[in-house]
């Protein structure tokens, strides 16, 4: 998905402002009726009887009759795929909204007039209600039949293009490969690479650490305390570019190289890598993992398992990953013993020793597939489109 900075007129940013805030309504509204929901009782609400809903309350409330219906149901439907994909176990529960956090809507059906180019840097889009937007032509503009307009924290708009990825085709090698989200690094390769996901420099995560600290006193509504957010909010956002940017080179350059790619299936739990470890077995450093399981998130793997399924279509398989750290690579042997350290593996059976990542993705190569995405307990992926990726708070 391709993003490019838009640059709406103050009139349009009020009405830009106003479909995110409908949005977010709408978006809540769901939550909200999702989360009555229990085990027993009737199913929530389906796509379709929320639309009726959507009806009766545009017909209730002027502020939400005032905007455009289209961004509205797109809402709805955009939550529709986002409990799909809860189900399918590849996405978390869809959460509460929040305004200055989650701010974005979706257009859709898109016509080929609907975006043109106005000279060799600007270009422009149609938005309901709001007319043609200008936006920033920084690299070409692929035609797409919806686009994403999101605000950021640090009150910047883009304009997203939902454009899926064309497959990369495979290179009839028949070499396979296996990836471990690792915990000293971000990514290991069962061929020993090791994939790091940018991270801000270290002057960077001294300056967001300051900015933290200064946050936690400034004053709650005070002038201070909006600009230390926004600071943060810029800082955050680079970070997050850095990392997106770093998935889909990492994805094409994947697809590109092997026929076959597995990753770890991370819709099953794996006891052994919980940071509070089993009963029978307390984890050690819970503290320190936890902090590392966050970095692991902000890392990026999703996106890029997401792009690589984009990109290799049929060519990913999910493997679960139960004693894939414990397990000995060259001879097969369990034992949590094995494990030396975080970072190193040396096998009590056979004294095989290597990168404990390295060692954890051989076995995910050698593993065998359980499910492949695309293939939920609703049907699948109804709609290709990407989904919106959101910026943990
Ligand atoms: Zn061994």
């Amino acid at each position: 998905m391709s993003r490019y900075r838009l640059l709406p007129s103050t009139a349009q940013e009020a009405v830009l402002r106003d479909h995110c805030a409908h949005t977010r309504y709408v978006w809540n509204l769901a939550v909200e009726q999702q989360s009555w929901w229990r085990s027993g009782r009737a199913s929530a609400p389906g796509y379709l009887e929320q639309c009726r809903q959507l009806t009766a309350a545009r017909a209730e409330h002027d502020w939400l009759r005032a905007g455009s219906q289209m961004v509205q149901q797109q809402a709805l439907r955009d939550f529709d795929q986002a409990m799909v994909n809860f189900f399918a176990g590849t996405h978390g529960k869809p959460g509460w909204r929040k305004a200055g956090r989650d701010e974005g809507f979706r257009v859709v059906a898109v016509k080929p007039g609907h975006m043109r180019r106005l000279s060799r840097k600007m270009g422009e889009v149609w938005i309901p209600k709001a007319g043609w937007v200008r936006f920033r032509w920084s690299r070409s503009v692929a035609a797409a039949k919806s686009y994403r307009v999101t605000l950021d924290r640090a009150g910047r708009w883009h304009v997203a293009f939902a454009v899926i990825p064309e497959p990369v085709p495979a290179p009839g090698t028949g070499q396979m490969v296996g990836i471990d989200r690792g915990v000293t690094v971000s990514a290991a390769l069962s061929t020993g690479e090791m994939l790091r996901v940018p991270r801000l420099s270290p002057a960077r995560q001294r300056r967001l650490r300051r900015l933290q600290r200064k946050l936690a006193r400034a004053k709650r509504g005070s002038g201070r305390r909006a600009r230390v957010k926004l600071a943060l909010a810029r800082l955050r956002v680079r970070e997050a570019d850095a990392r997106k940017d770093w998935a889909e080179k990492t994805s094409t350059g994947l697809a590109r190289r092997f026929d076959l790619i597995r990753v770890e299936d991370l819709s099953i739990k794996d006891m052994t890598r919980s940071a509070r470890g089993t009963i029978q077995e307390p984890g050690r450093k819970v503290r320190q993992k936890a902090g590392l399981n966050r970095g692991i998130l902000r890392s990026g793997w999703g996106l890029l398992v997401r792009r690589l399924e984009d990109k290799a279509p049929g060519r990913v398989e999910k493997i679960k990953a139960a004693f894939t750290s414990q397990r000995c690579s060259a001879c097969g042997h369990i034992a949590a013993e094995s494990r030396e350290s975080q970072a190193v593996f040396a096998c009590v059976a056979c004294s095989f020793a290597c990168n404990a990542d390295v060692n954890a993705a051989r076995n995910i190569a050698a593993g065998h597939a359980v499910t492949a995405r695309g293939r939920s307990p609703l049907g699948g992926r109804v709609n290709r489109e990407p989904q919106p990726i959101f910026l943990p708070a």
